[in-house]
């Protein structure tokens, strides 16, 4: 993506997905951090335990929750899409996107996950993806987390390598 040269660099927004949570993907990175509460609840990091891992980022993640006609929106995209994979969660952090984009926001999502960078594409939302680097077109079957959303090169019921609970496997749809 070009620069955006010449906009308020306040209007730039980076959207976590729960993998990021967890990894404490917030250094380095400029713009607003925002996550949603769903997230929070699938990463863990509710209440007290949340906050002390965003004082030791040194970065405050923002919370915000997106309004119930972006949920509805995302929820029928993804049904027109064939993506059953996302999660409440994910679905949170979509329907937030969108939402920060009609709002004339810079948005853009940083996940891991393949279900979210599909509909995020859909959806015209940017993606920085972690740990992947984009779709990749020839992979059968993918293994990853159901729990934190890691995947990538390992054998189903081995452990997160992120946080330790057994891989699943699914089959990997054609961009
Ligand atoms: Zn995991």
């Amino acid at each position: 993506m070009p620069g955006g040269s010449g906009r308020s660099s306040g209007r730039r927004v980076r959207i976590l997905d729960s993998t990021a949570m967890i990894l404490g993907f917030t250094e380095s990175l400029g713009g607003r951090l925002i996550t949603s509460g769903k997230i929070l609840e699938e990463s863990k990091y509710g209440g007290a335990e949340y906050r002390a891992l965003a004082s030791r980022e040194g970065r405050m993640v923002e919370i915000m929750n997106p309004d119930q006609e972006y949920v509805e929106e995302v929820r029928r995209l993804a049904a027109e899409a064939g993506e059953k994979e996302l999660s409440e969660a994910d679905i949170s952090i979509l329907a937030l996107a969108l939402q920060l984009l009609k709002e004339k926001y810079e948005v853009s999502i940083i996940t891991s996950d393949y279900s979210i960078q599909n509909l995020a594409s859909l959806l015209g939302v940017e993606v920085e993806p972690i740990l992947h680097r984009g779709i990749k077109k020839v992979i059968i079957w993918a293994t990853y987390c159901g729990i934190c959303g890691w995947s990538g090169d390992k054998r189903p019921r081995e452990p997160c390598p992120v946080c330790g609970h057994p891989l699943k496997r699914r089959p990997m749809k054609k961009p």
